[in-house]
């Protein structure tokens, strides 16, 4: 399946307790639309459980992929898998037997099957990897980030600029050690 949308007018006419399997595979591109900084670097696959509820459909949901981000240090690729393993509720708008309008829940998080019997899965992916993304993504754990001065990737690149400027924070270190430490200012 290469969309997130399935057609489950199938399973609508089942009794509670139906359950339908799905394998997805969405493109890359398309996930780049919904991750917004983030880019996939593969195709996003797993697999979706539809079981069919007296009043609902509830899908388990459970997919990976990976994604580069900027490093919020030197900007180089920051890779990151991404797992998303999410259940969600969808709602039929419209009757699947007679055709007439369903009342839908007056609840935020829930999802509306189309009046074609379409159940989209991308609006719920689409949350739950904005939710699953590094807030603070880094290409290391050690990463050394770029030279204030030069501009030049340390990882890379150890610069000789001057690095004498104190860092703000050691400066308060400093502090602590006495004065007698001095600082490396030159005089
Ligand atoms: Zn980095
Ligand atoms: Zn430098």
């Amino acid at each position: 399946m290469q969309t997130l949308r399935i057609n489950v007018v199938g399973l609508l006419k089942e009794p509670a307790g139906g359950v339908r399997d799905h394998v997805i595979q969405v493109a890359g591109a398309t996930v780049a639309l919904m991750a917004e900084e983030a880019r996939p670097l593969r195709d996003l696959t797993g697999e979706v459980r539809l079981l069919r509820s007296p009043r609902s459909i509830f899908a388990r949901v459970r997919l990976a992929t990976d994604f580069a981000l900027d490093c919020r240090r030197c900007l180089e690729d920051a890779i990151s898998p991404v797992k998303l393993e999410f259940d969600a509720e969808f709602f039929p708008s419209v009757d699947v037997v007679t055709g007439l309008a369903v009342v839908i829940p007056d609840d935020d998080l829930a999802f509306v099957i189309d009046h074609n019997h379409e159940l989209d899965l991308a609006e719920a992916v689409r949350q739950e990897l904005l939710l699953a993304l590094p807030m603070y993504p880094l290409c290391d754990p050690d990463c050394e980030g770029l030279c204030p001065t030069c501009g030049a990737n340390r990882n890379a690149d150890p610069c000789d600029c001057d690095d004498s400027e104190p860092d703000p924070r050691m400066a308060s270190l400093k502090g602590l050690f006495g004065a007698s430490a001095g600082t490396d200012r030159p005089s």
